[in-house]
């Protein structure tokens, strides 16, 4: 069974390209996820657009490919002909990679300097991802590359004990709801959890 697969879009007429990975089957109904190049579905492929599988495999290998086939293209220079806003998510990209060594962390500190984008470009990937979600990938991909950080708010304190009390008291004073399907009272928050549409006696 294939976990993850590279593929490569050809837009033979605008003579364009997209790479990307995807966690999934190869038939799963899955086009791209590309943020500047508009959305279609495989029933609905534009006329000379083709895909290719350039590799199938794990899901952080195919990761890994997709980051170094996107690093190629834009050091190659071509990487006007991509509809690719990002060449991968830097914060990712040590997913399942070996430790960088520091005279190879200096090196890429030094190429990506050159790899600013334009107040443009930087405008059209803003606008066009508000209001979108997290792909599946990326989520997949930032819940990696989260594990074994520390939460935000570990050790912190966050509440006072007299806030935590009036926050409680709060609660406590707020008027019960009564659950439509099962007749419970309780308050707000857990009516709201537990009861109405969510009331397991709901039918
Ligand atoms: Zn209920």
């Amino acid at each position: 069974m294939t976990e993850a697969f590279v593929y490569k879009w050809t837009d033979s007429i605008n003579n364009k390209f997209y790479v990307g990975f995807h966690k999934g089957t190869l038939d799963d109904g899955y086009t791209h996820s590309s943020y500047v190049w508009p959305r279609f579905s495989m029933n609905n492929i534009p006329e000379g657009v083709s895909r290719e599988i350039i590799a199938t495999g794990s899901w952080q290998e195919m990761a890994q490919l997709e980051s170094d086939m996107l690093d190629k293209a834009y050091s190659s220079g071509n990487w006007d002909q991509y509809y690719n806003a990002m060449r991968s998510y830097p914060n990712f990209i040590n997913v399942g990679r070996p430790p960088v060594s520091k005279e190879t962390k200096k090196k890429m500190s030094e190429s990506s300097k050159g790899a600013v984008f334009s107040k443009e470009h930087r405008r059209k990937i803003s606008d066009s991802l508000i209001g979108k979600k997290h792909s599946e990938e990326s989520k997949l991909l930032m819940s990696e590359a989260k594990k074994g950080s520390i939460a935000w708010n570990k050790g912190k304190k966050i509440w006072s004990e007299e806030q935590k009390e009036r926050i409680r008291q709060t609660s406590l004073n707020l008027p019960k709801k009564t659950c439509e399907h099962c007749g419970k009272q309780c308050s707000p928050g857990n009516h709201k959890r537990h009861h109405g549409d969510n009331c397991k006696y709901k039918y």
